[in-house]
């Protein structure tokens, strides 16, 4: 019996095997919206096979330190939080476990995840990432949100189909499954996503798929297409990155109609929920009050077109520059990091991220040109040098 959340294990198997909790319904669910524990004024899809009825608006805690935002969220019905082992300096997960305490155990569905070192320019695992290594990292989410399982543990970040089918880690995610430890294994993807999916939809292992999907996409047709095989085949489908790299709030120089942009995405039915970063009361609001109504209106519909005219801080993931820099750089990733930099605010995040890559001392300001062309126009070298910058501030001044 967890202490926390007053339901063991074995009860929670229990109760969504008979008539359900308050999220699980069988997966041929029609009609979920109907249910008679929806929330008025929200709108509901099943996670594929998982059977989880899950409001279509789903709270991604990454940029937010404040509890009180996620406990709102849960206050307001949004059920579903999404947290990462690494987020928040690593402290992200503790902070969902104390605002978890004392609330029913079928009154909330936590997803998280965790990845391992991998090379940051083949996308590869090396021998260190082992078995073990993976459940030491599935004990930890465990042990930090104070849960006695954890309903979806993604295998985090991959971009190639050899990581996604990395056999350590399905191995460390298939025996925590069967252990009841987690109910279902997951996968995140921000590039190349079309690949990790179809390698998630064959494998018959995954039982969910976090992908990056926005209307700035230039590949997002591939990206429709693979969801669609995924969720034909049952599997649970989770949007992210909906509005495409953007700011919100007063940092925004370039205005974009967040509702539109998240509503893109859920106008794809395969699109089970979409996970927004909201930040403060006012966007939880907003993006609460999306699931009102989906429809896109043609003005909105315009105006999503001329945004995607703007070059923004969304790196398409595409690979277009990788193996072009002089140095090897991992470009994308370091595009992401400027992203969180410059969209998201989130500085923590942005120093995490570029300490993970290992960069040499020097960087762009030795080289006499760049070479590098990016599909976006970007002048990498420039937001490479612009954010590399957070490496030199300590830590304890970010956080
Ligand atoms: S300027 Fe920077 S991105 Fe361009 S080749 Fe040199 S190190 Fe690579
Ligand atoms: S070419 Fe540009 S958009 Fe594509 S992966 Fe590289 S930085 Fe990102």
């Amino acid at each position: 019996m967890s202490e926390k959340t007053g339901m063991g294990r074995r009860e929670f198997l229990k109760s969504t095997a008979g008539l359900g909790g308050f999220v699980y319904l069988s997966a041929n669910e029609k009609k979920p919206e109907e249910s008679a524990d929806a929330k008025p004024n929200m709108t509901y899809r099943v996670l594929g096979k998982t059977g989880i009825r899950l409001p279509v608006i789903t709270m991604g805690v990454m940029n937010t330190d404040n509890p009180n935002l996620p406990r709102a969220a849960l206050d307001a019905g949004m059920v579903h939080l999404d947290t990462a082992q690494g987020y928040q300096r690593g402290t992200n997960e503790a902070m969902i476990g104390e605002i978890l305490k004392g609330r029913p155990r079928d009154s909330f569905v936590i997803s998280t995840k965790a990845s391992l070192p991998k090379d940051q320019n083949t996308g590869m695992y090396s021998g260190d990432a082992t078995e073990e290594a993976y459940t030491k990292k599935i004990d930890t989410s465990l042990k930090s949100l104070g849960l006695d399982f954890i309903e979806i543990y993604h295998h985090h970040g991959t971009w190639t189909k050899e990581a996604t089918l990395h056999e350590p880690i399905l191995m460390a995610l298939e025996k925590a499954k069967k252990a009841g430890k987690i109910r279902f294994i997951g996968v995140s993807t921000h590039r190349n996503e079309p690949e990790v999916i179809k390698a998630a939809t064959d494998s018959k292992i995954y039982d969910v798929v976090l992908t990056a999907y926005n209307f700035r996409q230039k590949h997002s047709a591939d990206v429709k297409s693979a969801i669609a095989q995924a969720a034909g085949a049952g599997l649970g489908v989770v949007a992210m990155k909906t509005i495409g790299g953007n700011v919100r709030g007063a940092y925004a120089s370039q205005q974009l109609d967040i509702s539109a942009a998240i509503k893109w995405a859920l106008q794809d039915p395969n699109v089970h929920t979409v996970i927004t970063g909201f930040t403060t009361f006012d966007q939880m609001n907003l993006d609460l009050s999306i699931m009102k109504d989906l429809a896109l209106s043609k003005a909105e519909e315009e105006h999503l077109r001329k945004a995607t005219l703007l070059s923004g801080l969304y790196c398409q993931g595409c690979g277009g520059c990788v193996g072009q820099c002089a140095k090897q750089l991992p470009i994308p990733e370091l595009m992401r990091a400027y992203m969180y930099l410059h969209g998201y605010r989130n500085l923590g995040a942005a120093q995490d991220l570029l300490l993970s890559l290992k960069l040499p001392a020097g960087l762009c300001d030795d080289c006499s040109s760049c070479p590098v062309k990016c599909v976006n126009q970007w002048k990498v070298s420039d937001r490479i040098l612009d954010v590399v910058r957070l490496r030199e501030v300590p830590a304890d001044l970010i956080a």
